[in-house]
């Protein structure tokens, strides 16, 4: 079974750049899709793929999985970046859908079969108070979910534009950098000291009104100083967090073996993480609860596989990145390893609007909190070229510019 033709499909059903690998065979009718989604900057995905892939891929025996993704990630000698690592991944994700729908199984079959009927999934719950977040926080409970993540003023990409996560209590003030006109006019303000204060109030309240049976969760999205996070982590404690994601950026990871010996609240991490080796040591450490990784980002099903396996063997458990830049074939693709892992830990979800759902047929569906993959020969969900193309990509970046009062860059 030889790969007979590669190329990238960009589309933006809900104005977030989706990139997908689809790979025809030599095998009348039987090809796969991959998701290759790295929203910020898909345009460069698509030309990788596009660029790169049909020359490498055509020709090649499209059931080598395992080698085409070792040929491909060192075929361009440097490797471990976010562009070539989602084309990796479109790539095997493809490879997968197709081994798969050749084997006449569900994806999940391939990957040990169900180890649960169903994925856990956490929703998000957001609002501007205290009062709104626990509003959120009913409404999840209602629909049946069981595990919820609580930010205050948003938590999508777009909300980061009107102050992101650490802008509570800062919406519609007006920093000193802004006054002074330096940056850009999109460029956000944090107030970390009004965010530290602000989120173990919202713990409390939400606690207050949606009882101790509800699992939550909170994402400080790397924004804070080390010793910042201790002391909120410690404050955080008595509300119990499911598990408390990404305290630390990449550029702090010496604070990892302090921060786990200074507060009991478990931990996800891991979703700027490029490359798998870098899960290894803070696992033998026992540095973190959860894996925390964007699927696409580190070249796919193959190496992901590889981490949830070697999780098990130091009780760290999956919690995969599942926003809305992740397209349903990435959802879907990390609901199959959700089925089979056995050390799976929750499932990140969205809720798939009715014209994301015409352009990827056959998307995972929700039901009391927990995701359902469609039961089909492969990953389950397919590409509506034609409804695709309605919804074209662009290069508009979403802002990730996030200052200081006096304008200094925090990183993410
Ligand atoms: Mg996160």
């Amino acid at each position: 079974m030889k790969i007979k033709n590669v190329k990238a499909i960009g589309t933006a059903p809900e104005g977030l750049n989706l990139v997908v690998v689809k790979i025809e065979t030599d095998v009348p009718g039987l090809y796969g899709i991959g998701c290759a989604s790295f929203t910020q900057r898909a345009e460069v995905v698509v030309t990788a793929i596009n660029k790169y892939m049909p020359d490498f891929c055509i020709g090649r025996d499209a059931d080598n999985i395992e080698d085409l993704w070792h040929a491909f990630y060192v075929s361009s000698y440097w490797r471990n970046g976010p562009v070539l690592n989602n084309a990796l991944s479109g790539l095997d994700e493809a490879l997968w859908d197709i081994k798969a729908k050749k084997a006449n199984m569900p994806l999940y079959q391939l990957l040990g079969g169900k180890c649960r009927f169903a994925v856990d999934c956490y929703g998000h719950a957001s609002g501007p108070t205290p009062e709104a977040v626990a509003e959120s926080v009913q409404k999840f409970m209602e629909q049946g979910y069981r595990h919820v993540r609580i930010q205050q003023g948003g938590s999508s990409l777009m909300n980061f534009q009107k102050g992101g996560y650490g802008g509570v209590g800062t919406l519609g003030s007006n920093p000193d950098f802004k006054e002074a006109g330096f940056g850009m006019p999109s460029d956000t303000f944090m107030d970390d000291k009004a965010y530290l204060k602000a989120v173990p109030e919202m713990f409390d309240l939400v606690r207050k009104k949606c009882g101790e049976e509800i699992e939550l969760m909170h994402d400080i999205h790397e924004r804070c100083q080390p010793m910042d996070v201790i002391n909120l982590c410690r404050h955080l404690e008595q509300y119990r967090p499911f598990n408390i994601e990404d305290p630390l950026s990449p550029e702090n990871r010496s604070w990892w073996k302090q921060l786990r010996e200074s507060t009991t609240v478990p931990f996800a991490m891991g979703e700027l993480f490029n490359n798998i080796n870098e899960f290894v040591e803070p696992m033998m450490n026992h540095y973190f609860d959860y894996i925390r990784v964007h699927v696409s980002q580190i070249g796919g099903i193959t190496p992901a596989m590889k981490i949830a396996r070697l999780g098990e063997w130091f009780n760290v458990k999956t919690a995969w990145h599942g926003p809305g830049d992740t397209s349903p074939v990435g959802h879907s693709a990390q609901a199959h390893m959700d089925l089979a892992c056995w050390n799976f830990g929750i499932q990140e979800s969205v809720i798939f609007s009715d014209k994301t759902r015409e352009v990827f047929p056959g998307c995972p569906t929700m039901k009391n909190g927990y995701m359902y993959v469609n039961e089909v020969p492969g990953h389950g969900v397919d590409i509506n070229e034609k409804e695709a193309a309605k919804y074209p990509i662009d290069n508009k970046a979403p802002g990730w510019t996030v200052r200081k009062r006096d304008g200094t860059i925090i990183r993410p």
